[in-house]
């Protein structure tokens, strides 16, 4: 099976709706990340999400729905989160909820809470619409492999295991969604951190929000992390992670790239200013041209990607800026750095 990837025409949309509702698997593009889509009231094509991605069958699936009423018919919507998806949505923030009960086992790993999203890219909403149907769709990768932000990459990877990818472009935002747990309104935690942050969320809830450890702060060099005893399903501590090893380093020094050997590669946080550095070809990359945190999380796993496509001998990553705008960066870094499962 070689995957095609489809411009999102009209007729297009409707033949992939078409696809989904045979219990068939498409790639969509999100602002988030490529997703891989079944309708998730279907158990079998559901399956075959996991199936294509070798992924555990512990790590729930995000629903993703095109409307209020249409998350009402997966999950119980509470205050809290129509405070929230009124804020939010369409956008990249999951929630967390206590499930309906036509919401299959193998969705929710056997939970009896869903993950529930509205995005915003206008060609998933299509599809949403068109389908008429709630749609399961985890990152198009094999499981624990960097996420995709093009159709290509979708291809690149999963190519060989699905047929159908429909191309949205390039992800605006480049990173997974937010993750809220509200399952105790009291306490709302973030469990995965994105483009939305925690205050962002506790200023419309109008109470604290807490973030699960471990992961969110940039990389400190050389010390051993706790792994986190009662993580939520999926949390895993090595993911989003590329076959080259990657390294955390204070600072890159020209010097040391200049004399570093070819099998080494760096990746900066900004552009760097010595000519002769962006002169070395693909082996020097960057996250953003200034600075901008926006920018950087945009082009994260694509610069990953290329550099993983190297085949260099190891990867260094310039320490990011001590800001919270950088958080969901380090987040995904640290979790691509770690070295066990
Ligand atoms: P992804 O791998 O990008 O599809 O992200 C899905 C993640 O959402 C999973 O790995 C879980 O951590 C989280 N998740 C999904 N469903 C649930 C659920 N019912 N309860 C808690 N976490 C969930
Ligand atoms: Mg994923």
């Amino acid at each position: 099976m070689t995957a095609r990837i489809q411009a999102p025409t009209p007729t297009a949309i409707r033949r992939m709706a078409a696809v989904l509702k045979r219990g068939g698997l498409v790639a969509v593009p999100s602002e988030t990340v490529y997703g891989l889509a079944a309708h998730a009231l279907d158990a079998k094509a559901c399956q075959r999400i996991f199936k294509a991605k070798g992924r555990p069958p512990t790590d729930p699936l995000i629903v993703h729905v095109h409307s209020l009423a249409a998350a009402a018919a997966v999950a119980d919507l509470t205050p809290e989160a129509r405070a929230l998806g009124r804020a939010f949505w369409p956008g990249p923030l999951t929630l967390v909820l206590k499930k309906k009960e036509i919401v299959p086992d193998v969705v929710t790993s056997g939970l009896d809470s869903v993950a529930v999203r509205i995005p915003r890219h206008r060609v998933f909403r299509d599809l949403l619409r068109v389908s008429g149907l709630p749609l399961a769709a985890p990152s198009a990768n094999p499981f624990g492999y960097i996420s995709p932000t093009t159709a290509e990459h979708v291809l690149h990877s999963l190519g060989d295991r699905i047929e159908h990818i429909l191309d949205g472009g390039a992800c605006d935002v480049g990173v997974e969604s937010t993750i809220v747990d509200l399952r105790n309104p009291a306490k709302p935690c973030v469990l995965r951190p994105g483009k939305i942050t925690a205050d962002e969320i506790a200023a419309v809830l109008g109470v604290p929000v807490t973030v699960r450890r471990g992961r969110s702060h940039p990389g400190k060099t050389g010390k051993k992390r706790r792994s986190t005893a009662q993580r939520a399903p999926g949390q895993l501590e090595r993911h989003y992670s590329p076959a080259t090893r990657l390294r955390w380093v204070k600072a890159i020094a020209s010097e040391e790239v200049l004399t570093s050997g070819r099998r080494v590669a760096y990746l900066f946080v900004v552009r760097p200013a010595d000519p002769r550095l962006a002169a070395l070809g693909g082996r020097v990359a960057w996250l953003s041209e200034s600075g901008d945190a926006t920018e950087a999380a945009r082009m994260l796993f694509s610069r990953l990607r290329g550099l993983d496509q190297g085949g260099y001998r190891e990867i260094r990553v310039e320490r990011l800026p001590d800001d919270p705008a950088y958080a969901v960066i380090a987040d995904r870094l640290n979790r691509a750095a770690a070295r066990g499962r």
